[in-house]
């Protein structure tokens, strides 16, 4: 390039106003570049109209830098490479181990959507294909390019990218790209799903030094999660409480993270001595090899410096020698016969699917059992219905009574509050040019916006979705 363009623009199409399908487009002279490519989450022909819509046709995008493993980040890449993207996609060594069972996941659950859609409606002819296949994540997976935090790397021409610990989940990344113009070189910074300032598990986020134009996420922009160290006290309590009454606990966790933190503060209080013995199960073949690769990646800086020290004195920071992981599905319904005091944790996190559906089956009737909520649930899903106390609940088709004892722990979030975010953003110096609110409902960036105009922090834009922004 003989000249570097005046100009560069940001796209913002997806997880702008909404959060789920985060994808952004940087166009900078001929070269288009895309954060981030995730997949809609929500009701299915909405969801499936926005994941198949991009903001470039794929076959003109230059380049994809992703900020981590979770779907609604990355699993619309699967169908960026089957519409043609034949360039690289650059992550971390962790995101990129991670993504493999993630995205194999979403194929699998694509393919069975679409068997099941066209069972249903056979009779009235309608049929669709799975968004994607497994063979279209193998052609993905061969297009990662692993970069570790803080090392620089070409993009396109006049444009350099870098990674920062986000210290949101493991591998989990900020992406910097340094842009080249006609004047000056410029700084953009996409935090991808940001981290807390204090988490059991992860680091708290990397502070970058120069950021002119910041993308932020606004998850919980409006709200104040509690300490996260009350979290080991009150789980304590819940299991010292059941102890008298000798019910199980159930557990739906999310796969990624929230299960190997859980199970990284079980074992401690174990070790402690603060909690009695008592059988441990996480039930999930997916939780299971996401914890293989927190094995391998045990040492990795996006992890915190508490754990990384338990894992190097402890040696077992997941609970290999007490904590059983079940993958057989027979081992599974064997659960229920298992004798004594049991914590069972399953997928899918807000009881949509998965193994937790046949142990609610089972135990949501029974009032000695104790059922655990330990992440978000959306509306419109189970979890979200027992959490607000629905006394009868229908499973697989049925109606099943609630005896259960509900308990939430709100503790545990890997998503920073508005405390973090607030923090984050006055921690940058110089201020950011420009701040962009994304990743949040309006309520959450209204709320956030309105306490940065509190600290005199201006110039904060919430864009729309399809907006266009020409920076200079
Ligand atoms: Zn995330």
């Amino acid at each position: 390039m003989d000249h570097a363009p005046q100009f560069f623009s940001i796209r913002f199409h997806g997880g702008a106003d909404e959060v789920t399908g985060s994808r952004h487009l940087v166009e900078y002279g001929p070269s288009k570049i895309l954060l981030d490519c995730g997949l809609y989450q929500g009701h299915r022909h909405e969801a499936l109209t926005k994941t198949r819509s991009f903001p470039a046709d794929p076959k003109s995008i230059t380049s994809v830098l992703l900020s981590h493993a979770h779907i609604d980040h990355s699993g619309g890449l699967p169908l960026l490479v089957k519409e043609g993207y034949n360039g690289v996609i650059h992550c971390t060594a962790p995101t990129a181990d991670l993504l493999r069972i993630m995205l194999m996941d979403s194929a699998i659950l694509q393919e069975e959507d679409a068997k099941f859609f066209n069972k249903i409606h056979a009779t009235e002819g309608l049929h669709i294909e799975p968004l994607y296949d497994q063979g279209d994540v193998e052609k993905t997976l061969r297009a990662l390019k692993v970069h570790s935090y803080d090392e620089p790397f070409p993009v396109v021409e006049g444009v350099e990218g870098s990674f920062f610990n986000a210290g949101h989940v493991l591998g989990s990344a900020m992406v910097h790209l340094g842009i080249k113009t006609l004047k000056r070189t410029r700084h953009v910074l996409f935090t991808g799903d940001l981290g807390r300032r204090e988490s059991i598990l992860m680091d708290p986020p990397k502070i970058p030094a120069h950021v002119d134009y910041l993308l932020i996420e606004t998850t919980y922009g409006g709200r104040t999660h509690p300490p996260v160290h009350e979290a080991e006290a009150f789980l304590a309590n819940i299991i010292n409480r059941s102890e008298k009454e000798a019910g199980p606990i159930l557990i739906p966790s999310f796969a990624l993270e929230r299960t190997q933190e859980l199970v990284f503060i079980l074992e401690k209080l174990l070790r402690q001595k603060r909690i009695q013995p008592i059988h441990i199960y996480v039930d999930s073949p997916m939780a299971a090899n996401i914890t293989e690769i927190f094995q391998k990646h045990r040492g990795h800086i996006s992890l915190s410096k508490e754990f990384r020290d338990f894992a190097v004195k402890d040696g077992d920071p997941f609970g290999l020698g007490t904590i059983r992981y079940v993958r057989a599905v027979e081992d599974s319904k064997r659960l229920m016969n298992t004798p004594g005091r049991k914590i069972i944790m399953a997928g899918s996190g807000m009881c949509e699917g998965g193994r937790i559906l046949h142990h609610l089956r089972n135990l949501v009737g029974l009032s000695t059992t104790t059922l655990l909520i330990v992440g978000h649930q959306a509306s419109g899903t189970l979890g979200r219905r027992l959490v607000e106390g629905n006394r009868k609940v229908k499973i697989f088709g049925l109606m099943h009574d609630v005896a259960a004892e509900v308990q939430v722990l709100t503790h545990l979030s890997s998503h920073a509050d508005q405390e973090d975010l607030s923090w984050f953003i006055r921690s940058l110096s110089p201020r950011p040019a420009q701040t962009f609110l994304v990743h949040g409902d309006q309520t959450q960036r209204d709320a956030l916006k309105e306490r940065l105009k509190g600290e005199g922090i201006t110039r904060v834009i919430t864009p729309r979705f399809g907006e266009v922004f020409e920076l200079d």
